[in-house]
This record gives C-alpha cells, sequence and structure tokens, in this order.
C-alpha cells in the first residue's frame, strides 16, 4: 500500500509483480491504518507521521525518505526483500494493479502501432483496463535500472557484515 505521493513508486513495484494499492488523497489517516490493518498490507508512505502512528498501531510500514526512484526501490528491496526483476508470467498492470496475462501478437495486433507488431515477440494484456504492453525500446533501460539498484542493495548488504 502506498501514499499519493508514491505514484511512480507504485507503477514500478505493480511491474515487478507485487499487488499494491495506491491510496491517491483519499481518506484520513486513520482510515488508511485501518485499511492497511485489514488487507494485511504493507504501508509505504513519506509522510513521517503517518509512518509513526502506522507503526504505534501495529501496521509494518517504511518510511520512504527520498524522492528519488532508484533510492525508494532500494528502500523497499531492503526493507521488504522484493526482488528487482520483472516476471514475465506473473507482472500486473502498472495502471490497475490487474494480474497481466502473457498472449500472442496475434490477440493483440489489432490494439498496437504496426511497427511494434514487426518488431516486439512478447505481449501482456491487461483484462482490469485492456492496456497491452510489450517489451519495447524503454524495457533496456527499466532493466538497467534495476540492474543499478540490485548492486546497491548488495552493496548496503555487505556493509553490515
Ligand atoms: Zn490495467
Amino acid at each position: 500500500m502506498v501514499d499519493g505521493m508514491l505514484g511512480k513508486l507504485c507503477r514500478w513495484l505493480r511491474m515487478l509483480g507485487y499487488d499494491v494499492v495506491y491510496l491517491g488523497r483519499r481518506g484520513s489517516d486513520d482510515d488508511l491504518i485501518r485499511l492497511a490493518l485489514e488487507q494485511s498490507k504493507t504501508l509505504l508512505t513519506r509522510d513521517f507521521l503517518l509512518y509513526r502512528k502506522a507503526l504505534k498501531m501495529g501496521v509494518k510500514a517504511v518510511y520512504i525518505d527520498s524522492g528519488i526512484l532508484e533510492e525508494q526501490l532500494k528502500q523497499v528491496a531492503l526493507n521488504c526483500g522484493i526482488k528487482l526483476s520483472i516476471p514475465l508470467d506473473n507482472s500486473r498492470c502498472p495502471i490497475c494493479n490487474h494480474p497481466l496475462r502473457m498472449c500472442l501478437k496475434e490477440d493483440v495486433e489489432s490494439k498496437i502501432p504496426q511497427k511494434v507488431a514487426e518488431s516486439s515477440m512478447i505481449f501482456w494484456v491487461c483484462d482490469g483496463c485492456g492496456k497491452v504492453y510489450w517489451i519495447g525500446r524503454h524495457w533496456r533501460d527499466i532493466m538497467a535500472k534495476l540492474r543499478r539498484v540490485q548492486l546497491e542493495v548488495e552493496g548496503k548488504g555487505k556493509s553490515y557484515l
């Protein structure tokens, strides 16, 4: 569960296959804490007061102290042990959190640009919002970013020994 200031982190965690509820601006702190308790969710927040309050109420919470995505991913990896790789068969829609389904080019051909159909092999469709995803130009950037964070995490781990 992430607060309204962590929209980008939310989309990345969903790509990594995690079931993430985006809280936006709705509800009071108490409502959010109750929701986290009811659903046994970990709360990721940039709001220190909310973090303290959540901990006190027995919610597993992580205070995210950076506005930079890489730092945020690193913090979540260190605190929650998330895997920094995209599971091809178990990813989620960054927009609506619905699990993605791998599909054949023929299934999505009408929904994608011709160029993509010619150059891509792997496609996913979201049965929640209908969006189609594929391995495109940004894939390499995404992988490089995840690898950088992974190296940071491993470096951090070693310093504790
Ligand atoms: Zn979707």
